[in-house]
């Protein structure tokens, strides 16, 4: 009997961890024929490459982690910005030329980037994409969805040690496609893990002081759920609800008296949320004399401004957790972890 062959390393990670390689082509490869790889393959074992590594991630968030990760030699692009909503937004003609000529197609996935499934599958044929946190993320770690029933919630990024999870497989995907850069990926993971870390201290720590029962996040869509269940928080979204079915009238009147009840000072909203339906919550609530004010707006399924703080994967989170920890009674600095948003909050 021969002897059993030895599997090499990377067959053992999970296949759908692996980016789907271009017909089989290496990056070297795709490259060839370019002056950037004629130049590379000149230089010794080990040297610099000439270009870098063109990614083109979906979300913001996503874009930061590959940043974090890849460092100079990773050029990221996101092709969602600020503001812009994941769930519905479809890839525009400009998108579709960067996605076809990415060295590396990074999605969340966990079906967020909902209207843009089928266009990643057939992608996937021609160029590596890898949705990042649906490799990364085990089923016993996620959440259901809330409406439809077999999927699973994709706001894994409101909780930073759950996001630390994509680290691994980012920096697997990035050392496969561009092995030189090893060391670089090793050196940018490390680091990014770190920092993950220390934003989810502080926001354990400035969560904590919240009175427990005033622990309740009323908001604009079902987002918050990962941040609810990593710090101890009831999430209850206003989406939906119209001041103009009895049903949505009923809401109103549950979500009023649970204000009232617990003495919550504030509700979050986002931009997207029609303002009538908040107004109606927060008179609800007067008319049962407890006063409850709209609280500072809360990133959601976007960073802030590029080249801000808040347009950072830390500063969105530092400043959903600062402004919720200050209005709901805690206490944190005014300008969060580490004096650095751009407004008191
Ligand atoms: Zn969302």
């Amino acid at each position: 009997m021969p002897p059993m062959a030895t599997l090499p390393e990377a067959s053992i990670r999970p296949a759908a961890a692996r980016p789907r390689p271009a017909s089989g082509l290496s990056r070297r490869a795709l490259l060839a024929g370019t002056a950037a790889a004629t130049l590379a393959a000149g230089l010794p074992r080990g040297a610099r490459a000439a270009a870098p590594l063109q990614v083109v991630a979906t979300t913001s968030m996503i874009a930061d982690l590959a940043r974090r990760v890849g460092g100079d030699r990773v050029e990221v692009a996101a092709l969602m910005g600020p503001g812009v909503d994941p769930h519905a937004y479809r890839q525009t003609r400009t998108d579709i030329v960067r996605l076809t000529r990415a060295d590396l197609v990074l999605a969340n996935g966990l079906y967020l980037e909902a209207q843009m499934e089928e266009f990643l599958d057939e992608l996937a044929a021609r160029r590596p994409v890898v949705e990042l946190a649906e490799v990364s993320i085990p089923e016993d770690l996620r959440l259901g969805a809330e409406v439809y029933e077999n999927r699973w919630d994709p706001h894994v990024w409101m909780d930073p040690a759950l996001w630390s999870r994509l680290i691994p497989s980012l920096q697997a995907t990035l050392s496969d496609l561009d092995p030189e850069g090893a060391e670089t990926y090793a050196a940018g993971a490390e680091e990014a893990t770190r920092t993950l870390a220390r934003l989810d201290a502080y926001s354990r720590e400035a969560l904590a002081s919240i009175p427990p029962e005033r622990r309740v996040l009323v908001t604009a869509h079902d987002a918050f759920r990962y941040f609810g269940r990593a710090y101890g928080f009831e999430v209850m979204g206003i989406q939906g609800i119209s001041t103009e079915s009895e049903a949505g009238l009923a809401r109103i009147e549950e979500l009023v008296g649970v204000l009232a009840a617990r003495s919550i000072p504030a509700v979050f909203v986002e931009s997207s949320v029609p303002e009538r339906n908040v107004r109606a919550l927060i008179e609800g609530a007067q008319a049962r004399g407890h006063d409850a004010r709209v609280g500072a707006e809360l990133f959601s399924d976007a960073m802030g401004q590029p080249g801000t703080y808040e347009g950072t994967y830390p500063g969105m989170i530092d400043h959903n957790v600062t402004a919720i920890a200050r209005a709901l009674g805690g206490a944190a600095p005014e300008r969060g972890m580490d004096g650095r948003l751009s407004a008191g909050l």
